[in-house]
């Protein structure tokens, strides 16, 4: 599972540059209509505000997912990220892949638990952008923010719209 060395820096140029598109131009980003499950995200270490809202049909599939807001490049890059990757995800993928996501970056990146602390589904390689903040203890609570924030609006999935 572990990289080629040689390709690494290209790949860590591609993901910082992933980052940044979607920081300058964030996916959904504003809010969703009545009916939808939101939350807010806080973070008052960097001062990133973020409000989800997650579109869920009568399936339990995610029909939609948007976030407002502001924050650093890295909180937006990955609101901006989560809102493609669980858009037409069950509620129980989406949760698989909060608790995946969350769990690559809480963990401190080394050779034996680089690539493989938790595998994400093929489709969800963009996501691994996000992993270069593990090399960044302070900045890692503004990668999870959006994705705590899912969590949450899931949780509340029997009808409380937020948690203010
Ligand atoms: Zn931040």
């Amino acid at each position: 599972m572990s990289r080629p060395a040689a390709d690494a820096d290209d790949l860590y140029d591609l993901y910082r540059e992933l980052i940044l598109d979607h920081a300058r131009n964030p996916r959904n980003f504003g809010s969703l209509g009545g009916g939808t499950l939101t939350a807010d995200g806080v973070n008052p270490l960097c001062g990133d505000r973020l409000k989800l809202y997650v579109d869920v049909d009568a399936g339990n599939r995610i029909r939609a997912a948007a976030f407002e807001g502001s924050g650093c490049a890295i909180s937006i890059a990955s609101a901006s990220l989560l809102t493609e990757a669980v858009t037409g995800l069950s509620v129980d993928n989406a949760e698989a892949v909060f608790s995946a996501v969350t769990n690559r970056l809480t963990q401190r990146h080394t050779e034996q638990t680089s690539m493989v602390d938790v595998e994400l589904d093929g489709s969800f390689d963009k996501l691994q952008a996000l992993d270069g903040v593990r090399e960044f203890p302070s900045r890692v609570k503004c990668a999870t923010l959006a994705w705590h924030a899912l969590h949450s609006a899931l949780s509340h999935e029997a009808g409380a719209a937020t948690t203010e």
